[in-house]
């Protein structure tokens, strides 16, 4: 795909993420993976302002190409990037529910199906580390492992997907698994999807082509 339309792709994605109320202000970010690194939006700027030519153009050795500062989250991003050959793009949000539950350093059980969505029995909550910080890309990476999304504890969480739409889709579908739970615990604490279930419904997701 040419750079331009990955440009293109991702300022729609980020500004689809105000639509679907995932992002708080400009605290997220977008990025996708293009011929020698990775394309990601800038520090900062409302996502409603984004012109192509803000966003920022990173090699995988931790260089810029662009007129804006990258977001200060690349690392994780460029890490990602880098141990997941079959990931395409990164969204990262401040997204409430999501957050709320890493502000409790809760990670999501198997307390529905969905959970699966993210390739597993849970979606992890990795440790708390200082924003921009290669250790949080570190404890990120982690949580990530055989997984497509997870938790930042007290900030937010990463979807990863193939493309924009796939990171996009999951970072939506998490959102709205950490609202259901939230409101689960507001009665009881749910009971928890066995893995031998979880495991059969990860493996219709992959047959269906659910992801
Ligand atoms: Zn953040």
């Amino acid at each position: 795909m040419k750079d331009a339309t990955t440009r293109e792709r991702i300022i729609a994605t980020a500004q689809r993420m105000n639509a679907l109320g995932i992002n708080q202000g400009a605290s997220g970010n977008v990025s996708a993976r293009v011929e020698g690194g990775f394309i990601v939006t800038p520090t900062g700027l409302p996502y409603e302002e984004l012109q192509s030519a803000d966003l920022v153009h990173m090699t995988m050795d931790g260089n810029k190409k662009g007129r804006r500062a990258p977001s200060s989250e690349w690392r994780f991003h460029r890490d990602i990037y880098d141990s997941r050959p079959d990931i395409g793009a990164v969204v990262h949000t401040h997204s409430a529910f999501a957050t709320t539950l890493a502000c409790l350093s809760r990670p999501i059980p198997a307390f529905h199906y969905e959970v699966a969505f993210a390739g597993g029995n849970d979606i992890r909550c990795a440790p708390y580390k200082t924003f921009g910080t290669q250790e949080l890309s570190e404890v990120a990476l982690e949580a990530l492992q055989g997984r497509r999304a997870c938790l930042l504890a007290h900030h937010g969480a990463i979807a990863i997907g193939s493309d924009l739409d796939d990171a996009l889709r999951l970072a939506d579908k998490v959102e709205a698994l950490a609202r259901l739970y939230w409101q689960t615990l507001q009665v009881e604490e749910p009971t928890i999807l066995d893995d031998v279930e979880m495991a059969r419904i990860v493996e219709r997701f992959r047959h269906y082509g659910v992801r």
